[in-house]
Formats: structure tokens, sequence, C-alpha cells
């Protein structure tokens, strides 16, 4: 502060001299940057620079601070203060940061974003040292309608989000929402439509994600599924339709979001591609592209994560009731074992480890140690648990609330 206004009264007292100093071209030229700066912003000059950008690749805090002529008894003194607080080995390429740098080089403030909800915040006190905190970053949620349509031209969920002029990742969280009833890769057709109530979350005006699904509408074939967000008193938020029935199921339908094509089926004997010899196919192959993520089809403990013979990388999760699935040929495993590991939680990645032809994805299910068909399994497992009985009172008024919101035009018609 006291070194903005001793800026400020200079530009004053420059400009004051400034009509003599017509006269006197000998101590015109210092003069004029000033006096340009002033003619073309009536404001007052900045007294510092605050440079923002992300994060390059290869360079440290340090060596960043460096690059934006930051005096080296700042740098030091801000990267040790950002240490007490956050790892800056762990600060990622790519990542928005801000220095508020004044114009002799230190620096006033220092902001660092280590992903969308949190940030480290740096701020220089009187004695040239540093103060730093990790806070959350202050975010405006608004309840938004999003619509979409399966065309020809849009044949696929993510592409008909898309063309909503919105991001894939709610067209994730859709698919899981209704990932019990609806398989998005091979049962959409054109025509299909759905409607969905999200919650949109900005900074200072810009979007900045999506929060919960609340109300969600899919219209597949002319039959209407629904799903409405509710939480009951003790547990966590779930999506029921219209009776209050679970819409989530024992397993998933697969194990990868988007089911994908069945290549290979579930056989008590077949010829195998590689042994050449008959035997049982004791799963069902997904072909799916490498690196696509796997994930548990049901709660669990991860029993197995490690080498197999043929299976080349595999995980194995025990789950209730005796079931235990198992996932085969990854190319990168994400879970322990002794991990507990709930429904949907990433486990590997899709690779062709083991014995595999190419990548793909084996997956296994076995109930009280003998192998079963999954597809079978899956479909015959019965549904979660429903709004319990003495909440459904307050289910219905909430679902009544939602339902009204996917309406065509409730939202704008309300803001
Ligand atoms: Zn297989």
């Amino acid at each position: 502060m006291v070194y903005r206004n001793l800026v400020a009264g200079l530009v004053i007292a420059l400009a004051l001299t400034g009509v003599a100093a017509c006269g006197q071209p000998a101590e015109q030229e210092p003069i004029a940057p000033v006096l340009e700066a002033r003619s073309a912003d009536i404001q007052l000059p900045a007294d510092s620079i605050v440079i923002s950008g992300n994060l390059p690749q290869g360079r440290t805090l340090g060596a960043l601070l460096t690059d934006h002529d930051v005096l080296s008894t700042d740098r030091l003194a801000l990267v040790s203060a950002v240490q007490e607080v956050f790892d800056v080995r762990r600060m990622r390429v790519g990542q928005p940061y801000a220095v508020d740098r004044l114009l002799d080089g230190h620096v006033r403030r220092f902001e660092y974003e280590i992903d969308g909800d949190r940030r480290v915040l740096v701020q220089a006190d009187d004695a040239n040292s540093f103060l730093a905190s990790i806070e959350s970053i202050p975010k405006e949620i608004t309840v938004d309608a999003v619509e979409g349509q399966i065309s020809r031209e849009t044949p696929s969920l993510t592409q008909a989000l898309d063309a909503a002029g919105e991001r894939i990742d709610l067209a994730l969280q859709m698919a899981d929402i209704f990932s019990g009833e609806l398989d998005f890769s091979s049962e959409l057709q054109p025509g299909d439509e759905f409607r969905l109530v999200v919650e949109r979350q900005t900074r200072e005006g810009a979007f900045a994600g999506y929060g919960a699904i609340l109300a969600a509408e899919f219209v597949a074939s002319g039959r209407p599924l629904r799903a409405y967000r509710y939480t009951p008193d003790a547990g966590k938020p779930g999506y029921y339709d219209e009776q209050g029935r679970s819409l989530k199921r024992f397993f998933l339908k697969s194990p990868l979001k988007f089911e994908p094509r069945i290549t290979s089926r579930f056989a008590s004997s077949r010829r195998h591609p590689i042994l050449g010899y008959t035997r049982a196919h004791n799963g069902v192959d997904y072909s799916a592209p490498p690196g696509a993520p796997v994930a548990t089809v049901a709660s669990g403990t991860v029993t197995l994560a490690g080498w197999t013979n043929g299976g080349g990388r595999t995980v194995r999760v025990r789950h209730n009731n005796g079931y235990q699935s198992e996932y085969l040929h990854l190319s990168a495993i994400a879970v322990r074992a002794g991990q507990h590991v709930s429904q949907g939680d990433l486990i590997g990645k899709v690779g062709s480890t083991g014995l595999a032809t190419g990548p793909h994805l084996h997956y296994g299910l076995r109930r009280d140690g003998r192998y079963v068909n999954p597809v079978v399994e899956h479909r015959n497992m019965p549904p979660g648990e429903p709004v319990p009985y003495a909440e459904l009172a307050t289910f219905v008024l909430e679902r009544t609330r939602l339902l009204e919101l996917l309406q065509p035009g409730a939202i704008r018609a309300a803001n």
C-alpha cells in the first residue's frame, strides 16, 4: 500500500512538471513514458504485474518464479512457505497459477490450483516472509436443464451431449445412473431422447464442472426411464425410480463404462484361440480399446492383484453372497490385495497381458467357487435397497419437485 501511494505521488509530481518540462528537452526523455501511460489510462499505473498461466512442462516452482523475475530471496521463502502446506513436487503440468509481483521483484501474492476444488494461496506479510494456506475455490452452483436426442448424426450418448454443448463427464454420470437398466452401446435408437436436471458449477462466471444430476429421463424406443436423486436419512445419495425402487443393481451391467461388444461368450467348452485345444471359457470377453477403465462390478475386497499364468495382470474381488469376480489381461492394476472397493471403482485398465490375441477384457464370475455365466447372473440379481418405507412421503415430495423441473422450459421459467 505504501508502495502504491509512492508511485501515485510520483506520477502526479511528474504530471505537474510535465508542462514545464516541454521547454526543457533535456529533462523530457525520462518523463515521457510515464506521461504516455497516464494519457492512455486515467487509472493510476499498476505498481505490480499479475502474471498468470499454466504450469509448463519441466519447470519447478522455483524455476517458474525465476522466469517471472522474482527476487531470489522471495523465491526461496515462497517455495518453502508452499512446501509447508503442499508438496511442491506434486504440482502438475498444465495447472493454472498466478503471480502478483511488484515492480521491484518482490511477490505480493501467489496462487496455484491443486485441482478444480482447491488452491494454494500465498500472501506476503510485512517482513518479506510468506504465509501459505490451502483454500477451497469459491464456486456458484446453479441448476440447469440439458436435453438431447439420439440421431443418425449423433448415435451415442457422448455425441448427443456434445451436440447439446455439454461435456463427456456428463455422459459418464448419466450412463452410471442407468447402467442397470440400459446398455448404452447397443440399445440406443435414433429418436431416443433424454432430459437432465443437473447442477452446474461456475467460477467467476466460467463453467467449472458439473455437480450432481438431480433427475434424469431417458426415453428409449418410446419407453421412458426416469431417475430421481434422493438421500435417505441414514445413507448416501442414490437414484430411484417413480416408486422409490433403487436403480442400483448388485452388479453393474458390465465392468466397462459403456457396455462394449461381447466377442466371446461364456461356454462350458470351446477351442482356445492360442492353446489350440478345447477348454471351457470361464467368462466373457469384451472388445475394448487398450487403456479403457475397468470397474469392479460390485463392492467387495480385492483378493488378488497381480500376475497369473494365462491371465496376465489380473484382479480378483470377493463380494457378498458367495460371489467372486475376476478381470484378466489388464495393462495396469489400480488396487492392492486386501483393499476394499466400492461398486464402480476403478480397478485397472484394459490390456493384452498373458494369453491374449489382442487388447480385450476377460471378465469372469464365480458363485460359491464355480464359474457361472456373468451375463445371466447379473440380470438375475435383485436390485439395491429401495427408499425406506418411513421416508416414502418425503421421497414423493422430492420426486414431484424434480419431475416439474424435468418439464421442458420449467427451469428457464423459474430463472
Ligand atoms: Zn476370455
